[in-house]
């Protein structure tokens, strides 16, 4: 059951649509999956139907006052997808998990016990590299990078890369990249296919950029003002059908990671191995946009990296 987050901290990027929409294609495909809205604004949980203000038990209830994850899940129209919703205390989170012991595994420790529950756990990040998306990246064993490909969107990666080698190195050493998404993808313009093309040599062979891409289409901005992933508001649309085979992506190489999908991850990776799978690793200390990607298995703190818990 791998555990992947969906994060970025860059803004408006796509995480939340990819949360919503790859998890009701993996769901279509038959796999229990459930997405946990761990972002103070809630999209996932709009999107999907939801009033923030009637739930009453969400995941800021599980983080700060120790409820169960189990007791703050909701099936939702898809069947297959279940949410564990955000409500409107999930903004005072972040300060109240200042000096809590342990506070960056807070998630982790609250799905432990229905890790088994689902063949698939998608975590929808907020746009920072706080507390919030470090609870994540400790829960996941992997995270799924979406990208816009548009002037400045490697900006901020280094930054993330960082971030994700240090939680490697300090708080969950399974982390692994699954894999980078382009979204909101417009194939007609020179910018798009230019940045593509730097995106897919940044990161070369070491990291999996998804063949797939996620077109920018008005069915996928409309869907979630109706409360509906797209599989289920156009269900032979091209987004939809595009969310489907990122699914197909998605299930290959979490099969060749995980194997059958109830091993721990490092039984499947032989040593040094970026290889294997397709699950590759890149831990970016080097210049962003010059395609100087290499793995680490033990990445080094830099001076500029941000502290973590
Ligand atoms: P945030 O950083 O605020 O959490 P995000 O990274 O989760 O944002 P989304 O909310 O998924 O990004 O997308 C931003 C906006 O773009 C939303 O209004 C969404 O409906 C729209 N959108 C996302 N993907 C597509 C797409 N492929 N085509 C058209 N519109 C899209
Ligand atoms: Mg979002």
């Amino acid at each position: 059951m791998p555990v992947l987050s969906i994060a970025n901290q860059k803004g408006g990027v796509g995480k939340t649509a990819t949360a919503i929409n790859l998890g009701a294609a993996i769901a279509e495909a038959g796999k229990r999956v459930l997405l946990v809205d761990l972002d103070p604004q809630a999209n996932a949980t709009i999107s999907l139907g939801f009033n923030r203000r009637e739930v009453f038990i969400s995941i800021y209830e599980v983080l700060i006052e120790e409820m169960s994850a189990r007791s703050a899940i909701f099936p939702t129209i898809q069947s297959n997808l279940y949410l564990l919703p955000a409500n409107e205390n999930m903004p005072g989170a972040e300060v109240q998990l200042v000096g809590r012991e342990n506070r960056a595994g807070l998630l982790r420790s609250a799905l432990s016990d229905i890790r088994l529950d689902y063949d698939f756990i998608l975590i929808d990040c907020p746009p920072s590299l706080g507390i919030l998306t470090l609870n994540g990246l400790t829960a996941s064993d992997g995270i799924l990078i979406p990208m816009q490909p548009e002037f400045l969107a490697l900006e901020g990666l280094t930054q993330l890369l960082k971030t994700i080698a240090l939680v490697r190195e300090r708080l969950n050493p399974e982390l692994v990249i699954a894999g980078v998404l382009l979204t909101m993808y417009d194939g007609r313009t020179r910018l798009t296919r230019e940045v593509e093309g730097e995106v897919r040599k940044f990161f070369g062979g070491t990291t999996q950029v998804f063949d797939t891409v996620i077109p920018r289409t008005v069915r996928l901005a409309e869907a979630p003002s109706h409360g509906l992933p797209i599989t289920l508001y156009a269900p032979s649309s091209n987004g939809a059908e595009a969310f489907r085979n990122l699914a197909q992506e998605v299930l290959s190489v979490t099969q060749a990671r995980f194997g059958k999908g109830l091993e721990r991850p490092d039984a499947a990776v032989p040593a040094g191995g970026a290889d294997s799978g397709g699950f590759g690793e890149t831990a970016g200390d080097g210049e962003v946009g010059t395609g100087d990607t290499h793995q680490t298995d033990s990445p080094e703190p830099t001076p500029a990296a941000p502290q973590l818990p």
